[in-house]
């Protein structure tokens, strides 16, 4: 096969064969064909999409480009959940104890943070000894005994994606719908799963910042899913505030055992159990979502999903005494200060995005790839939109290290906090189901 060729038909809106696609990246892969003829190439598919039947063809070949795993001497339904990334989105550390604890399986894969956006592998490692990285034994042997592993993505699962993702990342290509579609589903699918569940995040402070792009993405998303005959139901929710008030990594772990123990702040929890409800319906456990929603609350308050937390951590290396006394075993930052209200009135607006670069500014977050994150340092919310507060009353705290680092984080955070004398409308945070 010609290279050449075939970038020149998807500049031209040709369409490529199911075996020009295999053989284009199985030789991406492998080397045979370099960097800048597929940075040609992705940047063909970035103005010229793909077809659907390229589409799934291209997730297969990514898929296979590396490991499959195989869980199907697994009883219970395995399914995953799978978020585009948010600020303040910690929903994956308790929802899955919640669903694992109602009898589903959970092989979750999870990312690191970039940017304004925290990940879960970070927030977890917060826990003083929790191992993100296990090889295949572990992971399938954590699996095994707690119905829940909570893991980074192994380097032989998709290699094709690694490479592409990070030549897209210094071509101009990453914001392509069919190739972050087919990215994340290639990772979800090489999982072995029977049904995923994925959380779009649509605002300012999401990935996607329009309706529309959100929309397409997840209809995307669901739709190679769907070729795949694994059960997909995205749902798009709101990201224009911070998920929950704690906007960092130990905190954030626990805000995440807060709602495991039967409380924790209401938002957080509605995109939690909304979630929930679609995972035990894609597993087959239970399609009403009423019931759905009895079986999580029963979950969260009578301390089965916060045993399989502690199970889970402990499994992975960590201090599994972090459930009972979290302040005492997670890091803490020697350093804090309080953000005042400059005038009374409703909250009307919090700038997620704003608030998701302070937090990485004060050295939660990673600006590149290769930073470190402190653990300890972060943002904690003492109101939320909709709240009323008078003036100097506090609004957030943040906890730092380093002045400097304060410094720059108070400068992002100037306007971030909209106040006015009427209160805001209520924000609708499940904007959308497909499925
Ligand atoms: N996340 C991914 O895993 N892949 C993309 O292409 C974009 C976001």
């Amino acid at each position: 096969m010609n290279v050449v060729e075939l970038i020149a038909r998807k500049r031209d809106g040709g369409i490529l064969a199911t075996d020009e696609i295999a053989w284009l990246l199985q030789s991406y892969t492998s080397g045979a064909v370099p960097d800048y003829q597929m940075a040609a190439m992705a940047m063909a598919i970035f103005l010229n999409g793909l077809e659907r039947s390229e589409l799934v063809e291209w997730t297969r070949a990514m898929l296979h480009s590396g490991e499959v795993l195989d869980f199907s001497s697994v009883d219970a339904p395995k399914v995953d959940k799978h978020s585009t990334g948010g600020v303040g989105d910690k929903v994956s550390i308790p929802l899955a104890p919640m669903v694992a604890a109602c009898g589903v399986a959970i092989p979750m894969m999870s990312g690191r943070g970039l940017g304004h956006t925290g990940g879960t592998l970070d927030k977890l490692e917060s826990i003083p000894g929790f191992t993100t990285g296990l090889n295949a034994e572990r992971f399938r042997s954590v699996l095994d005994t707690c119905g829940l592993v909570l893991a980074g993505q192994s380097e032989t699962l998709v290699p094709a994606d690694r490479k592409l993702y990070a030549l897209r990342d210094a071509t101009a290509t990453v914001e392509s719908i069919p190739l972050i579609a087919s990215s994340i589903m290639s990772k979800k699918l090489a999982e072995d799963l029977d049904g995923l569940v994925l959380d779009v995040k649509v605002g300012g402070g999401a990935f996607m910042k329009s309706l529309a792009r959100a929309k397409s993405l997840a209809s995307t998303m669901v739709e190679i899913g769907k070729a795949y005959g694994v059960r997909t139901v995205a749902l798009l929710t709101a990201m224009d505030s911070p998920l929950g008030k704690a906007i960092g990594n130990a905190n954030e772990i626990i805000e995440s055992i807060e709602v495991l123990s039967g409380g924790g702040p209401q938002d957080l929890i509605e995109v939690t159990l909304a979630l929930g409800v679609e995972m035990l319906a894609v597993a087959g456990i239970e399609s009403d979502p009423a019931k759905a929603r009895a079986l999580l609350e029963k979950a969260r308050h009578n301390g089965s999903a916060l045993e399989v937390f502690a199970r889970v951590v402990k499994a992975q290396g960590g201090d599994a005494s972090v459930v009972e006394s979290p302040d005492r075993v997670l890091p803490k930052a020697p350093l804090r200060t309080v953000v005042k209200a400059e005038a009374g009135g409703f909250i009307q607006a919090m700038d997620a995005l704003k608030v998701g670069v302070a937090a990485m500014r004060l050295g939660a977050g990673r600006e590149r790839k290769e930073d470190t994150i402190d653990p300890a340092v972060g943002i904690n919310l003492a109101a939320k939109p909709g709240d009323q507060i008078d003036q100097d009353q506090p609004v957030m705290e943040l906890m730092y290290r380093h002045p400097a680092r304060l410094e720059e984080a108070l400068a992002v955070l100037e306007g971030a906090v909209r106040i006015g004398e009427e209160p805001p409308e209520k924000e609708q945070l499940i904007i959308e189901r497909l499925d």
